[in-house]
């Protein structure tokens, strides 16, 4: 009789974002341990970006499974789920009455990111170590490349290293293209004590205005933050020999020289915002992007289907992925079917999403762009639909930053 037990999944995760932390998170809840490659040095390294309104169906659900809706509530924001359009002139076109009464609670992304850190046990992630390139052993297994050297064997590597993932190019040949929009970000902070005026304009979630084919949009996040995006349909080389974002200052002033003629309240937002500058490029892989399964390898969140951020479903895909991923290689007693069947739901799953922020992305900043935003907000607000796009759920606002 062969009484040796097989020997554990050697599983490795590239990447410690909202997809990979959240696969760690419900690997380990399902009693499966996983190591997390992640390239920043520490969980603070960076402000990890805008906030995030979590879906019932997907960002929820997977909370859920992960056991940590609880936790969520505590950092969750119902209150900050408002919308506001206005015009250049900084005239209100439409707002909807009750911020807080909406379903899908925003939460800041560096909070979201420790309280699944405070959920995994602390030698789960190995900070600072940025994966150079995936190595196919004689074995059949993998090894991960980094400056300090391989590490391995693998049987499982997950990339949930985002858009540029070093993972994908094992499986996919394609890369993100540029959809044709440049963000460029900025951040306003004390803005309820020290704008005032800002802080109403933009009011409890998020404000748009969009004329001459530019838009902003305005988010408010925790601790009276405010994250703005200045959004340009331009070539991709267009925000680079523009802007220069060593210098601040010269970032405010390129950005009042675009915004010229819009209210002087709106460009407040530019004026009063701190120094951290960021320039954005719009990418996403082409909708119902998949590949032939290659045993040992796979990827969830945007390094599998990357999309325009018009739609707000990227970090709700990336953790249902995760908790897909996990359950399946619970219950399967073959973890190769396992990652074989969590690819082909995932195809078909996210396709409605690509779709919605494909359309998001291609509608923004047209010459009628504020009107149909107008119509969109209307038609959303009395519950009936204007467009076909398949991936808005009831109670969102497709083509708009969610
Ligand atoms: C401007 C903007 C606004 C957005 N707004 C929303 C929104 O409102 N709602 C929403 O749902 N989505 C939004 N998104 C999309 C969302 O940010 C992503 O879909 C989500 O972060 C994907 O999570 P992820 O874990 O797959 O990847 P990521 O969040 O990109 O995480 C990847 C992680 O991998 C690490 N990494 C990368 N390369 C390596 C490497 N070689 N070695 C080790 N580690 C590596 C990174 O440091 C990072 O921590 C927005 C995106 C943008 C650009």
């Amino acid at each position: 009789m062969n009484t040796q037990l097989p020997s554990p999944l050697r599983l490795a995760i590239v990447g410690g974002g909202p997809g990979g932390l959240t696969l760690a998170r419900t690997l380990h809840l399902h009693g499966i341990a996983a190591t997390v490659f992640e390239q920043e040095s520490h969980a603070l390294e960076r402000p990890q970006g805008g906030t995030l309104d979590l879906h019932e169906e997907s960002g929820l659900l997977a909370l859920r499974q992960a056991g940590l809706l609880e936790a969520f509530q505590a950092i969750a924001r119902y209150d900050d789920q408002g919308t506001r359009l206005l015009d250049k002139a900084g005239n209100v076109l439409f707002e909807d009455q009750d911020a807080a009464s909406g379903d899908r609670p925003e939460v800041d992304r560096t909070e979201l990111r420790a309280m699944l850190l405070k959920a995994l046990p602390a030698t789960c992630v190995r900070w600072g170590c940025t994966m150079r390139e995936v190595r196919a052993r004689h074995d059949g297994r993998w090894d991960l490349a980094f400056d300090h050297g391989n590490e391995g064997p693998f049987d499982l590597v997950v990339g949930a290293d985002g858009a540029w993932s070093k993972v994908r190019p094992l499986l996919s040949p394609y890369r993100p293209q540029y959809s044709g929009l440049t963000f460029v970000e900025c951040g306003i902070d004390d803005v309820d004590r020290s704008h005032p005026t800002l802080s109403q304009l933009v009011g409890r979630g998020k404000m748009s205005v969009e004329a001459d084919c530019k838009e902003i949009i305005a988010q408010r996040n925790g601790n009276a933050h405010i994250r703005a995006y200045a959004i340009f349909r331009v070539p991709a080389d267009w925000a680079a020999g523009r802007f220069d974002i060593a210098s601040p200052a010269s970032m405010r002033t390129e950005l009042l020289k675009e915004f010229d003629g819009f209210a002087p309240e709106i460009l407040d937002l530019f004026r009063v915002s701190n120094d951290s500058f960021a320039i954005r490029l719009i990418c996403a892989l082409p909708v119902g992007h998949c590949w032939a399964g290659r045993r040992g390898l796979t990827l969830l969140g945007d390094a599998a289907h990357v999309m325009s951020p018009f739609g707000g479903d990227g970090v709700n895909n990336a953790m249902f992925d995760a908790v897909e991923l996990a359950r399946l290689l619970a219950e399967r007693a073959d973890w190769n079917e396992a990652v074989a069947e969590y690819e082909s739901l995932m195809f078909a799953r996210v396709v409605e999403s690509a779709e919605g922020a494909a359309e998001g992305a291609a509608t923004q900043l047209s010459h009628i762009g504020q009107e149909l935003a107008l119509e969109m907000y209307r038609s959303h607000a009395s519950g009936t639909s204007l467009l076909p796009a398949p991936s808005t759920a009831p109670g969102s606002v497709p083509v708009t930053l969610q």
